[in-house]
Order: structure tokens, then sequence, then C-alpha cells
């Protein structure tokens, strides 16, 4: 290693990292403190470090890396986004959402740039480019945030205004499994961030063989994109669904480590006018989720210009919602938060891509992929 961020290094590498120095292992415990429970952000702030420590670390060309912030907006209900930017011009976003009667909060954090499935209802899916998110990049959204909230150093107790973590941004976070587990490992360590395992939820799309995995390696609470009850209708609106079909994915779900009541998986259920909102619908995704500890979380489809969807009435959506909660299940309406900056499920990155559209256009006609465009949506 010879020059690189130390954002994203695990304690292993770090401690490497140290003896190549020729420094004492309690250097490297000390350095994730200064990371994850300070906050530092350059090495003037690490005062327990010799000078001559700092001077060595920056001459070797180490850093404190956090992605550029191109833009923070702010919205009417509390909720804000930042629009962030990596080395490579590649961006993603970040939507911190209040909440609405307690202290704390949820981020939700994105996992890639677009994404490679492409979910009909998504904006994301219709994007170009797609690349992984590193592991640096993927908790320095993170610390971006706490940076902005003012959240160092690291809280003791769970009274926190990032009081939990969505990984429900753009992108599928299981297809970039190895980056997320390192992310939620330094997040979830407790000489750092110490973010509680049951705080952090990921959602996945229904990667089915990689979910079991996740649930033994992190134990974070797991939610699944179910939005159809049917294959067919699922194949249609998912293409993912042709892959690992509804029966595998269930299968998944029954199997997920550590499930119990106090610890349920959250089925979110897009609701499409039409399509997946009557009460034979309902009726029949309790048949298909019996026996496994779920609650549900109904989310109205937000529309993008072309969706080729529409968002059903409040009384379709409520009435659904009754029943679910007749028969002895949570299933709240995820309100949309954060509208007015473009912050709701469905609408990330749509506000840059209207900007950026010429420029893209041009990009294209001169024979260059844009890589720089897509949306995200978040929980
Ligand atoms: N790729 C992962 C995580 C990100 S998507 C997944 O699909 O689970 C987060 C949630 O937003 C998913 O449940 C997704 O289906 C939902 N979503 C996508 N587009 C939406 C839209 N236009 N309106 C409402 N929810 C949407
Ligand atoms: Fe990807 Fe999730 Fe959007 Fe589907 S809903 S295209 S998996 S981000």
């Amino acid at each position: 290693m010879n020059g690189c961020d130390l954002i994203g290094l695990d304690k292993a590498e770090l401690a490497d990292l140290m003896a190549l120095l020729g420094e004492k292992p309690l250097r490297a415990k000390q350095l994730w403190h200064w990371l994850y429970l300070q906050g530092a952000r350059d090495f003037g702030a690490m005062t327990s470090f010799a000078k001559s420590l700092r001077a060595h670390l920056e001459g070797e060309g180490y850093f404190v890396g956090r992605p550029g912030t191109v833009r923070d907006l702010q919205s009417v209900d509390g909720t804000r986004k930042w629009l962030l930017g990596f080395a490579d011009g590649n961006e993603a976003e970040t939507v911190y959402i209040p909440d609405m009667d307690e202290e704390g909060g949820a981020l939700c954090v994105s996992t890639q740039v677009g994404c490679t499935l492409t979910c009909r209802f998504c904006h994301t899916g219709t994007q170009l480019l797609v690349r992984n998110l590193s592991a640096a990049e993927i908790l320095g959204q993170f610390l971006i945030a706490r940076d902005a909230l003012g959240e160092w150093p690291t809280p003791t107790d769970t009274a926190r205004k990032i009081s939990n973590v969505v990984v429900m941004g753009m992108g599928e976070p299981l297809f970039n499994y190895d980056n997320l587990a390192k992310a939620l490992l330094i997040l979830m360590d407790g000489e750092g961030l110490s973010m509680s395992r049951r705080r952090i939820t990921v959602s996945t799309s229904g990667v089915v063989p990689m979910m079991r995995r996740m649930g033994e390696e992190l134990g974070v609470n797991l939610a699944v994109s179910l939005h159809a009850v049917t294959d067919d209708l699922r194949d249609r609106i998912m293409p993912i669904n042709k892959k690992y079909p509804l029966a595998e994915l269930m299968a998944a779900c029954r199997t997920y480590p550590g499930l119990s009541n106090a610890r349920r998986i959250t089925f979110e259920y897009l609701m499409l006018k039409g399509l997946n909102d009557s009460m034979a619908d309902a009726k029949a995704l309790l048949r298909l989720t019996q026996g496994i500890p779920a609650k549900f979380n109904l989310i109205p489809f937000n529309p993008w210009p072309g969706a080729p969807f529409e968002t059903p009435s409040h009384d379709s959506v409520k009435r659904f919602s009754d029943y679910l909660f007749e028969q002895g299940f949570s299933a709240p309406i995820r309100r949309p938060r954060g509208q007015d900056i473009l912050a709701a499920c469905g609408q990330l990155r749509s506000e840059s891509v209207r900007e950026k559209q010429s420029l893209s256009k041009a990009r294209l006609a001169a024979g260059t992929r844009d890589d720089t465009e897509h949306t995200g949506q978040r929980a």
C-alpha cells in the first residue's frame, strides 16, 4: 500500500499499514479512533500522533477521504439530500429522513451508480451506466452526513441524529456484496461508529444466492422488494424474477438467519394502480408470506416522466393496509418525504438528469458513454 484513502480500510489493513511504517500496533487502534470516533478529516487533528508520524503518513500519500458534496438540499419537511461526487466524476445520492415524532432519523445510502436491473417502475433502472461503489464510497455517505449534521464525536448512547441506516438508495446492494459488507462491518464496529446491526436494514430486489450469506455474516435486517404475488406479474415488472422466481425467493426468506417475531423481514410492496392493489392481491400476499415473521411496507408508486404506471387512489392503498393490519400485521403506508427536493422513492437524481440531458446527448452523439447519469430512489 503506498498512498491511499484510509477510509474503508478494515482494522487488519490499518494494522498492516502502521507496521509498514514501523509503528506500534497501538497506533493503528488510535488511528481507528480518530477516524471513526472523532471523525478526524486530516492528520493535523490527530493530536495523539507525533508530528513526525503525521508527516510520514502525509508524505506517503495517505489521506482521510470524503466524497465531494456537489449539492446539499433541504426539504421543508426536514429531509436532506446530498448529491455526492466521487473521484472519477460519478455521482450518487444520499438522503437523511428525520423521524416525524422522535429524535432520530434514517440515512438512506446507495451502493451503486445506477443499477444493472431494470425494474420497470424504477428510474434508476433506466440509466445507462452502472458501477459498484467502493467500501469507502459507501461508508463515505455516512461520514458526510455525520459531518453535515455535526454529529461528532460518535455518541456513546443510541440517541443519535442518524439512528438508523437503510441501504435503499441507488443500486442492488447484493450485487456489490463485498464492498457493502466491508463498509457495514466498519459501521458496526463497537470501537468506532458502533451502529447496531439491528438498526441497519438492507433492501434487495431478491438476489437469492446472497441472502443467507448476508444474514450469517452481517446479521442486519432484511427488506425484500416483493411488489407482486404472482410470477407472471413479477416477471413483467422485475426481470430478476425470471432468474430467481417467487418460490426460491420465499424459500430464501424462510431460512434467513436470525428471524423471530421480534426480528421480521420487511416486505416492501410497491402499489401500482390496477396491477397489484386489489383485495385479492392483499389476501394472496398473506398466503405467499405465510409462516415468515413479516411486516409490510406499502409504497404508493412515485411517478416519474414517462413511467408506464399509475399511483393507486389513497382509498385503495388504505383498504389494502387496513386488511393486513386486521390480519395482525404491521403495514404502514410509506409517505413520500422530501418531494420538494426530489428525494422520495424513484425521484433521486431526476433533477440532475434533466440538467445534464443536453450534455449527455452531446456525449452520446460523440460516441462516448455518459457515465454521470443515473437516478436513484430511497425508502
Ligand atoms: N435495489 C434495491 C434497493 C433500492 S430500491 C431494491 O430494489 O430493493 C428501494 C425501494 O424503492 C425498492 O423497494 C424499490 O422497489 C422502490 N422503488 C423504486 N422505484 C420506485 C418508484 N417509482 N416509486 C416507489 N418506490 C420505488
Ligand atoms: Fe435496481 Fe432496486 Fe431500482 Fe430494481 S428497484 S432497478 S433493483 S434499484
